[in-house]
């Protein structure tokens, strides 16, 4: 069996040769970092007080995409981590969102969510299932074990489950994700993927990391008087931790977690802190070695998905000290990280990526302040004056099944019952939306299906509609607005940021390029994060996925700069 898979990889490697590709011998790790709720701006707004070995080193010997932008809505999580490893959008992947409404179920659901597998290795049993079962088309990563076999290996590691789970596409070996929802807080995976957690993890596990993090204090790295890119450390537009006055350093997190009930879960403390990344960076060192990641010719895979950044944006907001802190220890967590790839793998002998699943809107109340367009779209104010304005025309019933944050589903079986028209009530529902002062597109499932947009708003929803989740009328909102289902708290009020939409701040992501066959250099051209899986094709000589959309971005392949 052994010979006969060595001949397999032979004739795979006689094979890639025959074609034209970027280098004869193909990388023996791929390592794919996905930086949640980093902006691209991030990188250089905090620059002067980076090292030089994490971001810095990744900008200097490696190539920066300067305008990657997302090319659909919303701008979330399972979207991101999704359009980035199958290269495509919604419209094809399926993961329009974190959750949907599922109308035959007639409730929502998560993007991972999977009952027919369960959680193994959580602390306390756990019915839970995930999968990417809803991930409807392979990713590279499907790809990169399809053609090297199944000696190539595939770990997709993260705090948050989709963030693990969607990168490692159908065929990771495996997925792991913190179980923040119960103490001690395992790194947890699912039977879709194995029976019982590996020794190593059960090991990493027993050390009790995470909660040892909870007795510690976060302060900032360098002196508080240095944090000068960011707004003061007590300033209205942050969310409070508990226990806590003001929004301002040090966090003593034991004194965090007594304020805890017993039984009430408290290491999602965990996540809003940079111990949250460093936690992940360890598990990730940790994978690498005990999985001996890139140690031989057949190319492994290791995604890391950092998530404290998104959970710190949510609460400070980007105009934070915290957040800021968050990036400066996250560099050296990246630089670390880096140094232990040139140990264990070698220099130039892994492809390394880094960007984002989504970038982040200024607090609205910062955003007020400044003088700078904001607003909040309240889903109850609009769902209750929707719901009178349909029942004046077509009778007092309950049109609506579910108002989410962008998408309005209709109740299709009691349309089908009355008489009326689909298209007709759809319509209606999207012309007194855009009445609505918060609202700027509202289209409808009938003209997304029927037309085709090619730029713009219109354009970025069509790429995020999946007719068989999405809702009936999709809405966009002005820039600046956030929808909220909290009608009491005033806009000067509104404490921590939110993300979704397709303007800039959202969509405008990081995406560096290290390693094997990088050249140094930076491009302004407008690309994608849907390019990266055509990218990595291109690298490795293997089929992009038939779904992808992206186009592999050729100035990497290009001789370098200065050569003849
Ligand atoms: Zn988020």
């Amino acid at each position: 069996m052994k010979l006969y898979r060595n001949l397999l990889v032979l004739v795979a490697l006689v094979f890639s040769q025959g074609q034209v590709t970027a280098q004869a011998q193909p990388p023996k790790l791929v390592v794919g970092i996905v930086v949640d709720q980093m902006r691209y701006d991030f990188l250089h707004r905090y620059s002067d007080h980076y090292g030089d070995d994490g971001f810095k080193r990744l900008m200097r010997e490696g190539f920066s995409f300067d305008s990657t932008n997302y090319n659909y809505v919303p701008t979330v999580t399972a979207a991101g981590h999704a359009s980035i490893y199958t290269g495509t959008t919604p419209s094809r992947h399926g993961i329009i969102g974190n959750t949907w409404y599922d109308r035959n179920l007639r409730i929502s659901v998560s993007n991972v969510e999977d009952p027919t597998v369960h959680i193994i290795g959580s602390a306390v049993p756990n019915p839970n299932g995930f999968s990417p079962a809803h991930l409807l088309t392979k990713t590279i990563t499907d790809q990169i074990r399809t053609k090297m076999g199944p000696e190539s290996k595939i770990i997709s590691v993260s705090l948050k489950d989709r963030g693990a789970i969607l990168p490692g596409g159908h065929s990771a070996n495996a997925a792991y994700w913190h179980d923040y929802e119960t103490s001690p807080g395992n790194f947890v995976s699912s039977t879709f993927y194995q029976d019982s957690l590996p020794g190593w993890v059960a090991e990493f596990n027993s050390e009790g990391r995470s909660e040892a993090y909870m007795g510690q204090v976060w302060n900032t790295l360098l002196p508080l008087e240095e944090y000068d890119e960011s707004a003061p450390d007590d300033n209205g537009y942050e969310s409070l931790m508990r226990g806590k006055q003001a929004p301002v350093f040090p966090y003593d997190l034991a004194a965090i977690r007594d304020t805890y009930a017993p039984n009430e879960p408290y290491l999602n403390v965990l996540w809003v802190t940079p111990f949250g990344n460093t936690l992940l960076k360890d598990f990730a060192i940790r994978a690498l070695r005990e999985e001996h990641l890139g140690q031989d010719a057949i190319t492994d895979a290791l995604c890391i998905s950092f998530s404290s950044t998104d959970a710190a944006g949510h609460t400070f907001g980007p105009q934070s000290v915290e957040v800021q802190d968050m990036y400066l220890r996250l560099d050296r967590d990246i630089a670390e990280l880096l140094q232990v790839l040139d140990q264990e793998v070698g220099k130039g002998e892994y492809l390394l990526f880094l960007t984002s699943d989504h970038g982040a809107q200024p607090v609205v109340s910062y955003a007020v302040e400044q003088g700078l367009p904001a607003g909040l779209a309240v889903i109850p104010r609009f769902e209750h004056s929707l719901n009178f304005s349909l029942s004046l025309k077509y009778g007092a019933f309950n049109w609506i099944e579910s108002f989410g944050t962008n998408e309005i589903y209709l109740d299709h079986a009691l349309i089908a019952e009355k008489g009326v028209s689909l298209p007709e009530m759809q319509q209606a529902v999207a012309d007194f939306m855009k009445e609505q002062p918060a609202v700027s597109y509202a289209l409808t499932a009938t003209e997304l299906r029927e037309n085709k947009y090619d730029s713009g708003l219109p354009a970025m929803v069509q790429n995020g509609f999946y007719e068989d989740r999405s809702g009936d009328v999709i809405l966009v909102y002005e820039p600046g607005f956030v929808a909220t289902y909290d009608f009491r708290t005033p806009i000067t009020k509104v404490r921590g940021t939110q993300h979704g939409s397709g303007y800039e701040w959202d969509t405008h992501v990081p995406l560096l390029w290290f390693g094997a066959g990088v050249p140094s250099g930076a491009s302004a051209r407008r690309v994608h994060p849907t390019d990266v899986t055509p990218t990595l094709g291109r690298f490795l000589n293997v089929p992009i996925p038939e779904g992808a959309t992206g186009q592999p971005l050729l100035e990497l392949f290009e001789p370098a700069r200065g050569s003849n």
